[in-house]
């Protein structure tokens, strides 16, 4: 084991203020930052430890403003009774993170952070219009993903809260995989309200080979009609998307016709 110096931040200020010191890196959670460390994919000098700042735990709901801290565990999030009315579905998508472990110890804040391409998280911020609110700036969540392990993220910024309108309908679906319960593929669905208007939004999370992605051919189709339908004849083409072990791009594309024709049924209720 090589050595690393343990900084606990009191306030986000004070974690940007650590963040200068040596290669030092963000912790939250710590269930993807510690894993990498321990099989040196990960080698910062110094850990800052931001799980425990008061400001950046919690949910809030104001009318139809949700805002959830970043530092606000997977659990917290699944069983938030504030937001399991406003937004179920983001709720419900919690509550399919990992196993309790992750739960109890993973934050929402370290899961876009990671913007690992099966997480499910990313889909649901995308699927919302979500705002990323950092201690410089706010993103649009359609600009924040960039690609595999990769957002747009600065050196020194911290991920202080996400917020989006709750939207009239929605749901997640999930095809897990059964071993890790990651996402080979996972589709999020939201209707209404989501950017302003009265839209339909249908992000992909699992399957394509730059992360998540909106599913634009079946926002055409659910825009005109909400049904599930009308999913079959708005095909997905498998040429960016992801081919490994669990599944090829052809299944996969598939597949996010099956979850998002699931995902519609179950918005509908
Ligand atoms: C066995 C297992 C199963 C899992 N299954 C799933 C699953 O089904 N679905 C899923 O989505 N995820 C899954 N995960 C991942 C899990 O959700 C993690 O919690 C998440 O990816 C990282 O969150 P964290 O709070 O643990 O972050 P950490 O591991 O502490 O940090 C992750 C990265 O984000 C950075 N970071 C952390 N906080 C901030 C912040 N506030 N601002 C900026 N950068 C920050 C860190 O520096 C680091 O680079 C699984 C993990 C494990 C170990």
């Amino acid at each position: 084991m090589y050595s690393v110096n343990y900084h606990r931040a009191n306030s986000v200020a004070d974690a940007a203020k650590l963040l200068k010191t040596g290669d030092a890196k963000l912790l939250s959670g710590g269930m993807t930052l510690i894993p990498a460390m321990k099989t040196r994919l990960a080698a910062p000098s110094d850990l800052v430890d931001v799980s425990r700042i008061a400001a950046l735990k919690g949910v809030k709901v104001s009318g139809k403003t949700v805002t959830i801290g970043a530092a606000t565990t997977h659990f917290e999030v699944s069983t938030d009774a504030k937001l399991q009315k406003a937004c179920p579905a983001l709720a419900e998508l919690a509550s399919m993170i990992g196993d309790p472990a992750v739960r109890h110890r993973g934050t929402i804040g370290g899961s876009i952070a990671n913007n690992d391409p099966a997480a499910d998280y990313p889909a649901a911020m995308v699927a919302l219009g979500a705002t990323i609110v950092t201690n410089k700036r706010e993103i649009a969540a359609d600009k924040f993903f960039k690609g595999l392990f990769e957002t747009v993220l600065k050196d020194g910024e911290v991920v202080t809260s996400v917020s989006f309108t709750a939207p009239a309908k929605a749901a997640y679906q999930k095809f897990r995989n059964p071993a890790s319960r990651y996402a080979i593929v996972g589709v999020f669905v939201a209707k209404g309200k989501a950017t302003g208007k009265d839209d339909v939004r249908v992000a992909v999370t699992g399957a394509g080979d730059s992360g998540v992605f909106r599913a634009k051919t079946i926002e055409a189709a659910l825009a005109k009609s909400f049904d599930p339908a009308v999913v079959a004849g708005a095909k997905v083409s498998a040429d960016s998307l992801m081919t490994d072990m669990h599944a090829s791009a052809d299944y996969r594309a598939n597949l996010i016709s099956v979850m998002a024709k699931r995902a519609v049924a179950a918005a509908n209720g």
